[in-house]
C-alpha cells in the first residue's frame, strides 16, 4: 500500500503532544518537502514510530528534546528519532531488541512496560523490508534509525539514472 512517511509520522507524532507538554519535552519535527511513497503497511509504520516515539518520552526527562526527522538518501529513505534521555548502557545495548528486555534505572521502573516493544517494532520493520539500529550514550540521549530502501518506492523516481537512459 502506498505510503507517505511524513503524513503518518507527523500525525503520530501529533497524537503525543500533549504527552510531551506534561513532561515540557520539546517535539521537533523535520520532514522533507518531497518524499516517495513508498510499499508499506500503514499499520506498521503506525505501530513502529508510535513505540518509538513512545520511548523517547517515556526515557527522557524531563526539560529534555525530541526529534523526529525523516531524510531521503541515495538508496533509502531514512526516519530519525532522537531524544535527550537517561541513554542506555553499553552494557544493555546489544540486548534491547530482545524480548522482555528491560533496564533496571528507576526512570524505566517508574514509566512501566513490557519490554516487548522494541522486539516488535523490529519484527514489524524486518516485515516491511526495512532496518532498525540505534546509537545511545548514557545520559546524553538515544537515536534510533529505521531505513526503508527506496526500492519500496511506488513509482519511477525522478532522478533514477535507469528512467533518464529510458528517456535517451
Ligand atoms: P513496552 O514495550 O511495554 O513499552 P519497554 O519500554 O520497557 O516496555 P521496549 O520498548 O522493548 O520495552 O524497550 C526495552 C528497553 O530498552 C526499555 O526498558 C529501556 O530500558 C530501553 N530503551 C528503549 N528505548 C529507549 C530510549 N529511547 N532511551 C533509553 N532507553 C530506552
Amino acid at each position: 500500500q502506498p505510503v507517505d512517511l511524513r503524513q503518518v509520522l507527523s500525525a503520530v507524532l501529533d497524537e503525543f503532544r500533549p504527552r510531551a507538554e506534561r513532561k515540557k519535552l520539546q517535539l521537533d519535527c523535520l520532514l522533507p518537502n518531497e518524499l516517495p511513497l513508498l510499499s508499506l503497511d500503514p499499520l506498521h509504520i503506525r505501530q513502529i514510530s508510535h513505540h518509538l516515539i513512545s520511548n523517547a518520552i517515556k526515557y527522557t526527562p524531563e526539560h529534555g528534546q525530541i526529534q523526529l526527522e525523516v531524510q531521503q538518501r541515495i538508496d533509502d529513505v531514512l526516519v530519525v528519532v532522537r531524544d535527550t534521555g537517561i541513554g542506555i548502557s553499553l552494557r544493555e545495548q546489544p540486548r534491547i531488541f530482545g524480548r522482555f528486555f528491560r533496564n533496571d534505572n528507576p526512570l524505566s521502573r517508574a514509566a512501566g512496560g513490557t519490554g516487548l516493544g522494541l522486539s516488535i517494532a523490529k519484527a514489524l520493520v524486518e516485515m516491511n523490508h526495512g532496518s532498525i539500529y540505534f546509537e545511545s550514550i548514557e545520559e546524553e540521549g538515544t537515536t534510533f534509525y529505521v531505513a526503508f530502501p527506496l526500492a519500496l518506492a511506488c513509482e519511477p523516481l525522478p532522478h533514477n539514472p535507469a528512467t533518464l537512459v529510458d528517456a535517451a
